[in-house]
């Protein structure tokens, strides 16, 4: 998701609460296993070291923080807000929202009166709390070798020299500018320095086409964009400057002008052998370093828009959208700190791109609000070895690793050596997000890679959601494989029935959430009716996720896929992500994606796509073998009627499934696949459809 935006492998291949703050407790904490998957289970009790320096040793712990967030959530931000640096602090009734479609137009104010700037508090803090020499960033290249450190006192001083290049150039606070840079420390820059003028900025994935990256510029109408010459993926180049070239003219077509692009020179494409429009594109090199290293913040309102990011796509048209200022900064302040046990200096390490939400708000907001080193990997995970990973993890002594579902299956699919091969000993906390984990790669995260030591946090949320919203907390309860377990402070899920009606107790429904949070999205760009209807319709008074959801007798929240792709097989209701994980479980299947089709008999049948590991043949034995998995873990209902045989899953470019053409090529309308032009790898459309079965 966008909130996921990982390194997708196919791309190529506060306060008071811290009263403990620095001990380090070593807990015993169990681990219970729900689900009987695979036939692992993970022991009833292991020893975990943590160190809980945010003060919640307990689910007691959380059940009082929690409390106060719900019930008093103007004063429970308020405090949090308080350890930041605002130009004006906020009103006394700061705290307001309609979520109710009926009772007038869908609003949140958080803070509101307040003044503040979120570069400011994200490096000029830290500065001026003598961290000014603190490594800020540990970049490294796509290539082995390649590598750059910048601390918090360079990076505020690029910022600076960024913001002033793009005042030169007309921009104010309010314009938008786009951002399309590969993921080197360019790219957190560039966002900084829109956010220091109180510019709002765009960040459009550095692997989308041109249409793509026009059609994002004339709809938040962004005249300037910063880019690069080129980049680098594992081995393949990527030759941003044409695209975007492309894409401008493109835009130009439909009657926007693209004034200025800031051309950041990569070795991928040095000067000379970069096309250049001469008045339009400046180079980096050649403007920014010449700029003062000084540059005064903007404050601004903290309802101002900070950013928009338009969400993967992977249910239809891509949506723009807005978060604000200081809602989404104490928001993703306190997120980042909580659910990763994050302190000043910490190595930290997420890997995924500033193109998606989890960029943003974990790669560049989250953990630099908490003053945590940041590691920034360029390339693809498995190059030039499956192995680079736990390499940089070795180097950089990296304690918390955020990372993706289909990243960590692909890691899983090279087998267990490449990852010993390194030293893990810094690990402390192991992060996941973008789709349900499956309890196979969830094991292989908590045991292999984690060597059993570290809690893995599998935290739910969306782009629109702005920052975690249900997550284990680490080492505060006990884990289990698969679920996102407890809501995050603030937050009020509520499962419903398809009329609305709230259900209670250990069920099974879609997932709602009621009130509001801090960084909850304010609208959709240029279109508030679309933001309205697409969230707040369909259940009064409630935020409508889109994801269908369990909750156990545990209070545990475990996400059972999108509600559009729940099956019903004859009367059953069968979450997509739990076929997809019993297969998943199976020893062949590398990763599987499961969609409803129509069935004479069941009402809808269930058609898997499996992609086998490597050494794995689609006989007949193993698709039985599949099935009886599945009926052994689920039930007879949910057994797949057919396995198509897939040599690979299309995929957003943020790693996830695009089951809406699955479903497509599942009843042979071939003709009606629609924009593929999102999809990380297309030709693998054409693969799948090459290896078509018909067993329904
Ligand atoms: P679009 O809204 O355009 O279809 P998208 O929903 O894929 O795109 P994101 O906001 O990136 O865009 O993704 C959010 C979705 O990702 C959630 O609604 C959920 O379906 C899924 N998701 C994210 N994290 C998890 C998780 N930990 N467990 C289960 N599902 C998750
Ligand atoms: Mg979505």
């Amino acid at each position: 998701a966008v909130l996921t935006g990982h390194l997708a492998p196919q791309l190529s291949g506060l306060e008071r609460a811290g009263a403990l703050a620095g001990s380090a407790i070593l807990a015993r904490r169990s681990t219970v296993a729900t689900s009987q998957e695979g036939g692992a289970v993970v022991p009833d009790t292991v020893q975990v070291e943590y160190r809980a320096r945010t003060g919640i040793h307990s689910r007691a712990d959380y059940e009082r923080m929690y409390r106060h967030s719900v019930d008093d959530p103007a004063g429970f931000w308020g405090d949090i807000a308080a350890g930041f640096v605002w130009e004006r602090r906020w009103a006394p009734d700061h705290f307001s929202y309609n979520l109710d479609l009926q009772s007038g137009r869908v609003s949140t104010r958080i803070f509101a009166g307040g003044r503040t700037n979120i570069a400011f508090n994200c490096l000029d803090r830290h500065v001026e709390a003598g961290r000014g020499s603190q490594p800020c960033f540990l970049w490294e290249g796509n290539d082995v070798g390649q590598e750059r450190k910048m601390t918090y006192g360079e990076v505020l001083q690029e910022v600076c020299r960024v913001a002033n290049w793009l005042k030169s150039v007309g921009v104010r606070k309010g314009d938008a500018v786009a951002i399309y840079l590969p993921l080197i420390c360019e790219l957190p820059i560039a966002m900084l320095a829109c956010t220091r003028l109180g510019a709002v900025h765009s960040v459009v994935f550095a692997g989308f086409s041109a249409d793509s990256l026009a059609q994002r510029c004339i709809d938040c109408r962004s005249r300037v964009i910063i880019t690069a010459s080129g980049g680098m993926r594992g081995s393949k180049r990527v030759e941003l400057k044409q695209i975007v070239d492309a894409a401008a003219k493109v835009a130009a077509e439909k009657g926007h002008k693209i004034h200025k692009a800031l051309v950041v020179e990569h070795p991928a494409a040095p000067r000379g052998k970069c096309p250049w429009a001469r008045g339009r594109d400046v180079w980096y090199g050649d403007a920014v370093p010449a700029q003062q290293a000084t540059c005064q913040v903007e404050w601004v309102d903290a309802e101002d828009p900070l950013f928009l990011l338009y969400t993967s796509g992977s249910t239809g048209n891509p949506k723009g959208v807005v978060h604000s200022t200081g809602g989404y900064m104490v928001g993703a302040a306190t997120t980042a700190k909580y659910c990763f046990d994050l302190q000043p200096g910490d190595v930290y390490w997420c890997t995924a791109d500033c193109g998606w939400i989890t960029g943003h708000t974990y790669l560049a907001y989250g953990p630099l609000l908490n003053a945590a080193t940041n590691v920034i990997y360029e390339g693809v995970p498995l190059h030039p070895q499956p192995d680079r990973m736990w390499q940089i993890v070795e180097k950089c002594k990296v304690r918390t690793l955020y990372t993706a579902p289909t990243l960590i299956r692909a890691l899983e699919a090279q087998g267990d050596t490449w990852v010993k091969k390194h030293d893990r000993s810094s690990l402390r906390v192991l992060g996941s997000v973008g789709e349900p984990i499956n309890p196979r790669a969830w094991r292989w995260l908590f045991e292999v890679v984690g060597e059993r030591r570290c809690p893995v946090i599998d935290t739910w949320w969306q782009t629109e959601t702005g920052t975690v919203m249900i997550s284990p907390l680490p080492g505060a309860w006990p884990e289990s494989p698969g679920s996102a377990t407890l809501p995050f402070f603030g937050v009020v899920p509520v499962l419903v029935n398809d009329k609305g009606k709230e259900l209670h107790g250990a069920t099974e429904g879609i997932l709602c959430i009621k009130q509001t949070w801090p960084a909850a999205i304010r609208t959709i760009k240029g279109d508030h009716k679309r933001f309205e209807q697409t969230y707040f319709s369909t259940f009064k008074g409630l935020y409508f996720t889109g994801d269908g959801c369990r909750r156990d007798d545990r209070g545990y929240y475990t996400i059972t896929g999108r509600v559009d792709d729940v099956i019903n097989v004859s009367g059953h209701r069968v979450g997509t992500a739990e076929v997809e994980a019993a297969l998943a479980a199976h020893g062949a299947c590398v990763e599987a994606a499961v969609v409803g089709v129509e069935h004479k008999i069941k009402g809808q049948g269930i058609y898997a796509y499996v992609a086998l590991a490597q050494d794995e043949e689609p006989s007949e034995a193993t698709r039985k073998s599949l099935i009886a998995a599945v009926r052994q873990h689920i039930g007879a209902f949910a057994a797949p009627d057919v396995i198509h045989w897939a040599p690979g899953l299309p995929k957003t470019r943020s790693g996830k499934i695009m089951r809406r053409i699955l479903r497509k090529i599942a009843v042979n309308a071939d003709s009606e696949l629609g924009d593929v032009s999102t999809l990380a790898d297309p030709s693998v459309v054409q693969a799948i459809i090459s290896m078509r079965v018909t067993q329904l």
